[in-house]
This record gives C-alpha cells, structure tokens and sequence, in this order.
C-alpha cells in the first residue's frame, strides 16, 4: 500500500495549489479513483478532497444552469431544472452505475473517469498504451467486443465510460476550470481528446487544473430531448452503444437537432454529420436513418464489435422517431 497525504480545501483557490503538487490527485466521490488506487494503476502522493466545494445548481442570468463541480450525480439527476429543462441530461445520469454509485459521485470526477477497456485495468499481463506509453495494445488484436468503432487510433481503440458527458456533448456544455492562470471555460467537446498517438492524455486539462462547474446554455431544443442505452444487462453495465438527442420542430420538419454518441469512441462523440443532414429535413424514418448513415459512414470496425455500427444507426434513428412522436 502506497503512503499519501489527504487534506480538505475549504476553497477552490486552495484546492488548485494542493493539487498542483507533483502527484497529487483531486477526490471526488472516490468511485473510480480508489478503485484505481487498490489496483496501484493510480498512486498519488496526496488526496485533495473537493467534495465540500462547488456543491450548487444556480440559475444563470438569461437562462442555463451552473451546475457545481462538486455536485452528486443523484442531485443533478433530480433537480426540478434539469428533469423539466434538460431531460436527456436527467435520462444520462440515471442509466449510469447505480443508485449507490450515483449517491456517492460527483459532476467532475464522472467526467474524468478512466476507460473501462479490460487491458487498461490488466496491469500484470496486457500491454496497454494508455497506462504505460509505448507499450503497445493488446485490445486491437484482442478481445474488443466492446470497443471504438469511431475516431480511434492504432496506439488505443478504448471508449469513453461517462453517460452524463455524452448527454452534456448535445447539450454543447461548457466546463468550467480554474488553473494557474486563473479561471477558463472549454466547450465540453474539446475537452476530451481523441486517441491518436498520445492516448494517455485523455483531456485538455493543464497540470493541476480543477473543475470547477458545468455550465447549461439556455437552449430552446434540449425540452425534447433523451438519452438511450444499449447495454448487455438492463442495469450496472457500461454502454454498448448510446444515444443522447434533442430535436426541435417546425411545421413537420426538423428546424434544430443535437445528437451525441456514446460507447463508440475514446470520447463523447458529438454526431455533427448526422445533424448537419437533418437540419431542415422531414420527420420521418428514412431521413433519421440517412443522417444515421452519413454520421456512420467513417466507422471502422474491430475483429468483435461491428455489430455496433448497425446498432448504433437503428439507436438513432429509434430515439430520433420516439422524440419526433412525443408530444409536445
Ligand atoms: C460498478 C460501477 C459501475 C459504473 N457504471 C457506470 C455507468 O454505467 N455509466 C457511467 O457513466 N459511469 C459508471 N460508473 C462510473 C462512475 O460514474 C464514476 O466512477 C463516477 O462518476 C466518478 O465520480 P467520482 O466523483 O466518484 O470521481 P472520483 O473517483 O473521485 O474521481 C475520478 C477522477 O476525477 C478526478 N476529479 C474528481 N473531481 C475533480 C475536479 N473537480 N476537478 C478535477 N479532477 C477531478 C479525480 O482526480 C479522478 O482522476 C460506474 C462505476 C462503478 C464502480
Ligand atoms: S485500447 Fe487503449 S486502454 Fe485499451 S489496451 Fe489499448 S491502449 Fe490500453
């Protein structure tokens, strides 16, 4: 058992100089992080624990929400705002993990928990280029099932885990950071990176950098909106594939849509092909599944896992007709 040090910042300027010592971790929940401390693929020298910061959803002026860092997945799961305003938000969160989980993590670290990829937790006998760089991988020739089938590289074909992000990558979410050089905001979909030859480094985050906030537009098409999960078991499973969707209306035709993909690559993948086919299109299954295929069209499946890409275009097109015939 490695030693470290744990200390309780009472505020977030505080936090960010405790947690920009060489290897130091943020905690959060701690429901990925000391998994991967009893594994020993994570051994920090020092826990900052955030659980006591940035623990609100306020109303932003205009519309929106800032939604806290330090907030648990079950608290953003029931607000009234986010049930009524956001729903796919509310969906996402609540097929992720369990009730257990959900009460104990929090808003920052779900979005940076690690891949669920099986040779990245192997540390005795896989080689994996995301915990040791260089290494090689063994899921490309391996058991990869549950793999990327879109954006990977050769050096990782790992997916992202988080339900809630896939939700906030429709949503276009804006996190919230606070660094050396004071406070920035990143669009959530440049926050995580894609693989290519650094698959270690998984965000734009800086050394030290601290979540502090997720921050909601006030957007008219996230009222329509939901999240479906395709998995192998009904409950407490990672996804298969996922959809996150909101789609807005007028006079039969789709005046504004957001899609957004899970299970399917190193990050939440925002399907921008598939919204630029549809916007202004009819509502009806053949353009759902047209713009399905067009967002599709550059996967490249493995040995075990092109069963997703059929599975993800029904998923799509499947949400995308519940939402068309949902009433308003
Ligand atoms: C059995 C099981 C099943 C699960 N199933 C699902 C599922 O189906 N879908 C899903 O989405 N998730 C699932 N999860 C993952 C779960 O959602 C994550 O473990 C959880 O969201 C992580 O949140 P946490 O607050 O516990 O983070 P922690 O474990 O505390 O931290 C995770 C990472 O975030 C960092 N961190 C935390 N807060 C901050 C901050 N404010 N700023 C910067 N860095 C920070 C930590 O340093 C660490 O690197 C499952 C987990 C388990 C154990
Ligand atoms: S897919 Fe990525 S995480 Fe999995 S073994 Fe390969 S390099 Fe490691």
């Amino acid at each position: 058992m490695n030693t470290f040090t744990y200390a309780r910042p009472g505020d977030a300027a505080e936090a960010h100089r405790l947690g920009s010592a060489i290897e130091a971790k943020y905690l959060g929940g701690g429901t990925n992080l000391v998994d991967l401390m009893r594994e020993a693929l994570e051994r920090p020298a020092a826990l900052v624990d955030v659980t006591g910061l940035s623990t609100t959803i306020e109303e932003r002026e205009g519309g929106g929400l800032l939604i806290g860092a330090g907030v648990r997945n079950t608290a953003v799961a029931e607000h009234h705002a986010v049930r009524t305003r956001y729903p796919v938000l509310a969906r996402a969160i609540l097929a992720g993990a369990s009730a257990q989980i959900r009460n104990m993590a929090t808003v920052g670290g779900n979005v940076l928990q690690r891949t669920r990829c099986t040779y990245f937790y192997d540390d005795d006998g896989a080689r994996c280029n995301k915990r040791t760089p260089g290494q090689g991988c063994d899921a490309i020739e391996g058991f990869n099932r549950t793999h990327a089938i879109l954006g990977a590289s050769s050096a990782c074909v790992a997916t992202h885990s988080s339900d809630m992000c896939v939700a906030l990558a429709a949503l276009g979410a804006i996190v919230h950071l606070r660094g050396t050089n004071g406070e920035r905001t990143l669009p959530i979909t440049d926050f995580h990176l894609l693989p290519e030859g650094h698959p270690e480094t998984e965000t734009a985050l800086q050394p030290g950098e601290l979540i502090t906030a997720i921050e909601l537009l006030p957007v008219s098409f996230a009222v329509r909106s939901t999240y479906r999960k395709v998995r192998d078991r009904s409950s407490y499973a990672f996804a298969l594939v996922s959809v996150a969707a909101a789609l807005e209306l007028n006079d039969g035709k789709v005046k504004d849509v957001r899609l957004a993909l899970g299970g399917v690559a190193h990050k939440p993948w925002r399907a921008f092909k598939a919204e630029a086919a549809l916007k202004g299109q009819p509502v009806t299954e053949t353009a759902f599944r047209a713009a399905a295929e067009a967002e599709l069209s550059a996967a490249v499946p493995l040995r075990d896992n092109a069963f997703k890409i059929e599975l993800a275009k029904r998923t799509i097109t499947a949400v995308l007709m519940e939402l068309a015939t949902e009433k308003a």
